[in-house]
């Protein structure tokens, strides 16, 4: 076969940017490429590989399940699903769930629901720098001219709020508001946490006008921040939660989870999947819940996530000029640059840390929930070795 990068550009439609890198192998917090390099991962497969590469157990329920079936259909109910659903009601506090294959796809399951209880002239409301997917539904949501632009006409009824703008929140929201979706901590947005004030505002607003309040957690909720959920440094209650990424170990698998009073709004036929609630993803996502929620993992990333962000802060402090901020939660962490930072992700690959750019000049960490202090020793030292020799 020619080389895979020359192969690629052949034959797929040129929607993704690839890392020039041919991996062969991960196991834990690395992954290795053809050549035997051995790479430090600090984005986890974008914060889904929560329990890294190759972990025994989700491998073990895997190939556990494939010896029994893999796919059934939605005609039946499994074991597996069941046990997931039971977990994730149990971790979240809700009522009801449904099982998708995505992000976007759940988000397109909340809209309907939105929909069918508050009726077609009411208002979503989403925020600027946040995102919700790429699906028609789901990109109307996602605020960003950058992901909507050349494919309009969008949904209709979904209107925009600035992040953090209680000013625009409190002009815009009113009895004619369906919904307002928020993710506490903004991922592709640059790692934007919510404010405090802002949030109570929003919970004002929301007795007052009783609209449904959604929490998208696909990419800060399952201990991603330290708690089992971003909204909980908040101590808000969502009306609808809305999980992904990590959920499925690594296997395609999205869930919506709602409150008591929204558990019978869809009804049969009018929502479903053929592939959704997979039976195998829910085996491999049984084992992430055990791990996050029943084995001390919520503790550690709260504690190795403050340990980071200090030493993230102290290397602030030592290169002014190149640091603007650090923001987040956990293993959930932005540090924002004064400068675009594609060179810099360059910079730590070839030192074997991967890192993700997002917004331009926001270098994110996303760790897999594993990953231990002397990963964050390493990566840290890889980091002041960039900025030193950068400003020599
Ligand atoms: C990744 C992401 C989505 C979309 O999930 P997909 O599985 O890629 O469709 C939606 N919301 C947030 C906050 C995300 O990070």
């Amino acid at each position: 076969m020619n080389n895979i990068f020359e192969k690629e550009k052949e034959l797929f439609i040129s929607t993704y940017k690839r890392i020039p890198l041919e991996i062969v192998k991960g196991e834990g917090v690395y992954l290795y490429d053809k050549e035997g390099n051995k790479y430090l991962d600090f984005f986890s497969g974008l914060a889904v590989n929560a329990l890294g590469y190759a972990h025994p157990a989700v491998n073990e329920a895997i190939s556990d399940q494939i010896s029994k079936y893999i796919h059934l259909s939605n005609y039946f109910i499994t074991e597996p699903q069941i046990r997931f659903a039971e977990k994730l009601i149990k971790y979240s506090g809700m009522s009801g769930v449904f099982l998708s294959n995505s992000g976007t796809e759940a988000n397109e399951g909340v809209i309907k629901i939105i929909r069918k209880v508050k009726g077609k002239d009411k208002k979503i409301y989403t925020f600027t720098g946040g995102f919700h997917g790429r699906t028609y539904g789901a990109l109307t949501l996602t605020a960003s001219e950058k992901y909507q632009q050349g494919f309009e006409p969008l949904l209709q009824n979904i209107g925009y709020i600035k992040f953090n703008d209680s000013e625009d929140l409190l002009a815009k929201v009113d009895s004619n508001t369906a919904a307002i979706f928020i993710e506490f901590i903004q991922g592709e947005g640059g790692i934007f946490p919510a404010s405090g004030e802002f949030v109570k505002n929003i919970e004002k607003l929301r007795k007052e006008f009783s609209f449904l309040l959604v929490a998208d957690e696909i990419q800060c909720g399952l201990g991603r921040t330290g708690k089992a959920f971003a909204y909980e440094y908040y101590n808000v209650k969502p009306d609808i939660v809305v999980v992904a990424k990590s959920v499925g170990g690594g296997l395609p698998l999205g869930a919506f989870l709602v409150s008591e009073e929204l558990k019978d709004i869809l009804t049969a036929g009018n929502h479903g999947t053929t592939f959704g609630g997979n039976p195998v993803a829910c085996a491999a996502g049984n084992v992430i819940l055990e791990k996050v929620f029943e084995e001390g993992l919520l503790t550690r990333v709260k504690e190795n996530g403050e340990y980071l962000i200090d030493l993230l802060s102290k290397l602030k402090e030592e290169f002014p000029k190149d640091i603007k901020e650090v923001r987040g939660k956990g293993y959930m962490i932005g540090i924002e640059h004064n400068y675009e930072c594609s060179k810099l992700v360059e910079q730590f690959r070839d030192r074997k840390t991967l890192v993700n750019c997002t917004n331009q000049n926001v270098i994110r960490i996303l760790p897999p929930l594993i990953a231990e202090k002397e990963h964050i020793n390493f990566f840290i030292s890889t980091y002041r070795e960039i900025l030193k020799e950068m400003n020599q």
